[in-house]
This record gives C-alpha cells, sequence and structure tokens, in this order.
C-alpha cells in the first residue's frame, strides 16, 4: 500500500477544504475531529506524506509525539477532562479510515464512554468553541 495524497487531510494540508485548526508548527498540524467521539476530540496530523505509522518516517514519529503530549495537556484543562485516551489506527483492519498518519487525543470524563461514530457531523459552531477552548489552553 502506497501514500495517496489525494486524501481528506492531505487536502486539509493543502488548504484545499477547510479545517478548525487548534496548532500548526513545521511538522504538523492539529484541528477538531468533525465526528468527535467525545467534547475536544482533536486530530495531531504530520505535514509529511505517510500512510500511517507503517511506513512513517521514524524522525516524523519521533517528532510528533510531544506535539500530542502538548495538545493533550492542552485538551485535558481545556475540557476539564479527567483523563486522556490517544487512538492510532493502520490499516483498514485495524480501524483506520483516512490514510494519512494522524493521531486522535479525545478528552474523558470519569464514567463517559466514547460516543460511537454515526457518521453525522458535529455542528460547526460546536467545533469552532471547542477550538477556540483548546486554542486558549494551548496560549496559556
Ligand atoms: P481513523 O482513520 O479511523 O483514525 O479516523 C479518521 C477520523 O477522521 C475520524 O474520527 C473522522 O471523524 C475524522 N474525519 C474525517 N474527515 C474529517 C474532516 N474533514 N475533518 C476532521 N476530521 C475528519
Amino acid at each position: 500500500m502506497t501514500y495517496d495524497a489525494n486524501n481528506i487531510f492531505g487536502k486539509i494540508l493543502r488548504g484545499e477544504i477547510p479545517c478548525h485548526k487548534v496548532y500548526e508548527d513545521a511538522l504538523c498540524i492539529a484541528f477538531m475531529d468533525v465526528m468527535p467521539q467525545a467534547q475536544g476530540h482533536t486530530l495531531i496530523v504530520p505535514k509529511a506524506g505517510s500512510r500511517n505509522l507503517l511506513d512513517a518516517d521514524p524522525a516524523v514519529l519521533g517528532a510528533l509525539l510531544p506535539v500530542v503530549q502538548k495538545i493533550a495537556r492542552a485538551a485535558k484543562s481545556a475540557f476539564k477532562a479527567d483523563g486522556i485516551t490517544v487512538m492510532q489506527f493502520n490499516e483498514p483492519a485495524g480501524g483506520q479510515t483516512v490514510f494519512h498518519l494522524h493521531v486522535h487525543v479525545i478528552p474523558r470524563h470519569d464514567g463517559v464512554p466514547l460516543r460511537k461514530h454515526t457518521g453525522a457531523m458535529e455542528a460547526p459552531e460546536v467545533l469552532a468553541a471547542g477550538a477556540a477552548k483548546l486554542k486558549a489552553a494551548l496560549a496559556g
């Protein structure tokens, strides 16, 4: 399996489609998941093209985890979470649906299960409000 840049996150990275961006540096961007499994569900996406963890440059992976930590800490504070779930899927059998490497950061609250993926998109104003909270926590 080879990387195909014509995927939805490739399009977001090239600015061809919008996203609720919360963070960007030389290596990656982070934005709100449009079908959040909990409030504040965020995706961290390296700018370098790889399909997933399996074909990624180890140098990219090494630089990515500190960004995941940065977003996780900010999300825990922004959404007053009790914990954070980090998820990353590889290939359809592994649960992957978008074939550009990404890491999920999901704020969790005690006793609250993850929402199921229904295919329904969150309201843009809810995503925008979540992004604003997370950006404020990242800035603070
Ligand atoms: P997966 O490939 O299973 O790790 O999941 C891909 C994730 O991308 C899912 O949680 C989707 O809700 C999310 N997603 C799909 N399209 C977009 C989009 N245009 N903007 C933000 N998130 C998206």
